[in-house]
């Protein structure tokens, strides 16, 4: 008989309740005790509604005050020194000011839990020792048993994962911080047995990166000794994300239980099955549906996969779940009132993801016929999204699945257009710009928010826009700014703004997803045929250059960006969607150059996010993306600059690929790491034009002058002076409107005194 279980649930609440009490608290609105409260009540709710659609291995520990790797540090009592932690549990201001900073101590690191759009709180090693300050686990699962008569699964986070998503060691340190925490891990899972617990599932994402056979042997001696330990507890030893490469010797370590993602690691998740069996009398976890998209499952490519496996595992042997947490999809569908029926039909959160998870049990151990009307609705309503006009346009198929036929290369090699581009713009030596948006004050954003209700007109609206513009086109002049903006005030988010104007992309009314913290988002949806209906940002540009005499660059945002920051439709292979997208924008660009606009950035912040988690797939990824960003951005003439943006600093993995993408100026960020970015100049060289942000925008500090110089001095030192400009780090939308003015001001003196020593 197969069996249904979850591997997450998400926290933030059908109505984002979650995020609200953590902010009400934060803001001082309600008490600790008060919050504990709702906390409960909101992780209670999500057990039962769990328990009530019949799940039967329903995880636990799953729930976080924040973040679950945060959790699994402060049970391991390990508080960076500057949090002035005492010992024994902690406490929860420490927790959070771990999280977000408190008097004067910085909040720890942030970073991207693999490739999805959560961030995690990083662990600080730094030589602290680890000691187990409380059984989270245990706490959790004895909660769910007492309160709900659940036998729940409680949910770890595996010790090798743990380690290397944290920092403060060096790799040779590796071997004895394992010393260090199997005592840990290893007291945890023996209370687990103890108390009864049947299942426990031990996280391990980090088997589905390029590992290596040394940390097979340590992940061999860790799961061999939590064995030993707790003989009697099972262990699911669960991997998502993507397919495992060492597949016999994960099969074969010493747990009950393997997790294994056939959605986003199909193709080698199921060939290795096939070439090696499955080890008898182990437990698959079989992650059947999509735990990282919208997209309602037709449920027949998953119940043919069943069927397909069954030959190498009995049914007994097969539980069926989610292809990941589903911490990474919204709630449930059931308040999208205002979505198009077809595409509200086929779409499924979490809680209807749970919903064909029982459905698939149902059919596989009932038969199908059990439940033939429901599993018709299923297909049905895949078929009718399939079907529809949205989904069908010729022209756009056509020429996103020919997409060799469409230019995709400048007239000019960089080397000849930087001619023409100087003798057309006559920029100065060092010419100084800035990264797109200006600051989005109360104002902007209420007068938006007028718009949006329909509290304002089309008129007024415009009218404030270009004040704005007006405003901030003179302050660029007067600062002295080189090559200006309009300042992006039109601009809630640099997604939304273009799903808004073209065809394809719909826009939930509850589709938040956490992001970090209390933060959520509500990622666009690409559903249909990307296609440009009319000039996206023409107008603004057009006014904005008709202000003044210096260049005004068009600001777009980029093909990989508009799709690694989306929902994307899962019927067409991602790179189609990404050329859809091009061709979109190119229409884009091209009407700016039309109407006069000839420096055009499009930006990429997101171009690395998408890197697949296997190196071996990057090649590919990289040459999809290239190919799109020139698919948008090769039409042009000669004299026409295009711009690119990406805000990060690992530009050392990717500088093949960034100069491939031929764009005549690239702006990075840079400032937090400067000194690394240099290394990579001296060993690698960047032939076209590019900018170092010479100050850190993501802090309200007004950055001396003198810091700029030196920083502008360091890099004219590896980079050649003639391509080199200067630039923030990225835009100014988040920060306060005097402290843009200063700094902006400082960066132009600091200019002026580096073209001075020339
Ligand atoms: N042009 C955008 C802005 O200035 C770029 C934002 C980004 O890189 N994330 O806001
Ligand atoms: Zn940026």
């Amino acid at each position: 008989m197969l069996k249904s279980s979850n591997l997450g649930y998400p926290r933030i609440g059908a109505n984002r309740e979650w995020k609200k009490a953590l902010e009400a608290y934060w803001a001082g609105k309600c008490d600790e005790a008060q919050l504990i409260g709702q906390l409960e009540r909101i992780r209670l709710d999500h057990l039962k509604l769990q328990q009530d659609k019949g799940i039967e291995l329903i995880p636990v520990n799953d729930f976080s005050y924040y973040d679950h790797i945060l959790d699994a540090t402060a049970m391991f009592g390990l508080v960076p020194p500057r949090f002035q932690y005492a010992g024994g549990v902690v406490p929860l201001s420490t927790y959070y000011a771990m999280a977000r900073g408190d008097k004067g101590a910085t909040a720890c690191e942030m970073t991207k839990w693999f490739n999805t759009n959560y961030h995690y709180i990083v662990p600080e090693l730094n030589g602290a020792k680890p000691t187990l300050t409380e059984n989270r686990p245990l706490k959790a699962y004895q909660e769910a048993k007492e309160k709900l008569g659940i036998e729940g699964k409680p949910v770890l986070i595996g010790l090798y994962s743990y380690l290397k998503l944290s920092k403060g060691y060096e790799l040779n340190q590796l071997d004895e911080l394992i010393e260090q925490f199997l005592p840990i891990y290893t007291q945890i899972v023996q209370e687990l047995a103890q108390e009864g617990v049947q299942w426990i599932q031990i996280d391990e994402p980090i088997l589905v990166t390029s590992i290596t056979q040394e940390d097979l042997l340590r992940i061999r001696r860790i799961y061999s000794t939590l064995h030993e330990a707790a003989p009697s507890l099972n262990i699911m030893l669960q991997t998502y994300f993507e397919a495992v490469d060492f597949y016999e010797e994960i099969v074969s370590l010493p747990v009950q239980g393997i997790g294994l993602d056939l959605i986003h690691g199909l193709g080698q998740n199921l060939e290795s099955i096939k070439s090696f069996g499955f080890p008898d009398g182990k437990i698959l976890g079989a992650g059947l549906i999509d735990g990282r998209n919208i997209w309602r499952s037709s449920l027949e490519a998953p119940l043919q996969l069943l069927q397909e496996i069954s030959d190498y595992v009995p049914y007994e042997r097969i539980l069926v779940q989610p292809s990941c947490s589903l911490l990474h999809v919204p709630v449930s569908t059931r308040p999208e009132t205002a979505l198009d029926p077809v595409l509200k039909n086929a779409l499924a959160y979490a809680d209807e993801k749970l919903d064909e998870i029982i459905l698939l049990v149902q059919a596989g151990n009932d038969g199908q016929e059990s439940v033939q009307a429901k599993l018709d609705d299923s297909r049905k309503a895949v078929e009718l999204l399939n079907a529809s006009s949205s989904r069908n346009k010729e022209h756009v198929r056509q020429a996103a699945a020919n997409i060799d036929l469409q230019p995709a290369s400048r007239e000019n090699v960089f080397v000849k257009r930087q001619i023409s581009q100087q003798e057309k713009w006559q920029l100065p030596f060092l010419p100084t710009t800035t990264i797109g948006s200006f600051p989005q004050s109360p104002e902007v954003r209420k007068a938006r928010q007028s718009f949006r209700k329909g509290d304002w007109s089309n008129e007024q609206y415009e009218e404030f826009i270009q004040a704005q513009i007006q405003i901030w086109i003179k302050l660029q002049e007067e600062i002295g700014i080189d090559v200006l903006v309009h300042g992006e005030f039109e601009r809630t988010d640099m997604v939304e703004f273009f799903g808004e104007k073209l065809n394809g992309f719909a826009f939930t009314l509850n589709g938040w997803v956490q992001s970090y913290g209390s933060r959520c988002v509500k990622p666009p949806v690409i559903f249909g045929d990307v296609e440009f209906t009319t000039p996206m940002t023409v107008k603004e540009s057009v006014y904005a250059q008709s202000l003044t005499d210096r260049p005004v660059k068009g600001m777009l945002t980029g093909p990989l960006t508009i799709l690694n920051w989306s929902f994307v439709r899962d019927d067409l292979p991602r790179s189609e969607v990404a050329f859809q997208i091009a061709l979109a924008l190119r229409e884009e660009v091209e009407a700016l150059e039309k109407a006069g606009i000839e420096m055009i950035q499009v930006d990429e912040p997101a171009l690395r996010e998408g890197l697949p988690l296997k190196k071996e797939k990057w090649d590919r990824y990289l040459e999809d993306s290239i190919l799109a960003f020139r698919l948008s951005t090769s039409t042009v003439k000669d004299t026409t600059q295009i711009h690119t943006h990406m805000c990060y600093c690992e530009f050392h993995e990717m500088i093949d690929a960034i100069t491939a993408l031929d764009a005549d100026v690239i702006s990075i960020e840079t400032s937090r790491s400067h000194g690394e970015l240099i290394h990579t100049f001296e060993e690698s060289t960047y032939e076209l034009g590019i900018g170092l942000g010479v100050y850190d925008i993501h802090s309200p500090r007004i950055p001396p002058v003198e810091e700029m110089v030196s920083m502008i001095d360091r890099a004219l030192q590896v980079l050649d002076p003639a391509l080199f400009w200067i630039n923030p780090d990225c835009g100014l939308k988040t920060r306060g409107i005097e402290e843009t003015v200063a700094s902006l001001r400082n960066m132009v003196q600091a200019t002026e005194i580096a073209r001075a020593a020339r």
